[in-house]
């Protein structure tokens, strides 16, 4: 039996989706600031904490926790900005299906060609 791969799945139905998604990864503090204030984006490079680490060096395991450069601490960021960040995942998504069923008709198309047999020698490989 045959098993056609599974694509790539839309990482957020929603922007909305994207910014819960976020809000729930951050301590409580920050999550109860969103989430009472839904109209507040958080900040896409610290993702709403409004600090970064920095790792301090190669070997070393202690880096420095610092204000977030892009928010400035705030843990917010403008809504276009957050809309930008949220296209960009989505159009990567996108390209990845595309090239998904490109390659999918491509497999249908090649083995379309093949005799029974040699189909059937192809199962081994899990084709
Ligand atoms: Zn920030």
């Amino acid at each position: 039996m045959r098993h056609e791969p599974v694509g790539p799945q839309r990482p957020f139905a929603s922007i909305r989706q994207y910014r819960a998604k976020i809000i729930g990864r951050v301590g409580t503090v920050q999550f109860n600031f969103f989430d009472s204030n839904p109209d507040a984006w958080p900040c896409i490079r610290c993702e709403g904490r409004g600090r970064i680490y920095i790792p301090s060096g190669l070997y070393e395991i202690r880096g420095d926790d610092i204000e977030c450069p892009c928010c400035k601490g705030t843990r917010v960021c403008p809504r276009k900005e957050f809309v930008a960040a949220y296209r960009k995942i989505i159009e990567n998504y996108l390209a990845q299906k595309r090239r998904f069923k490109t390659l999918s008709q491509a497999r249908r198309q090649a083995l379309k060609k093949l005799t029974a047999i040699e189909r059937e020698s192809l199962q081994v490989l899990g084709v």
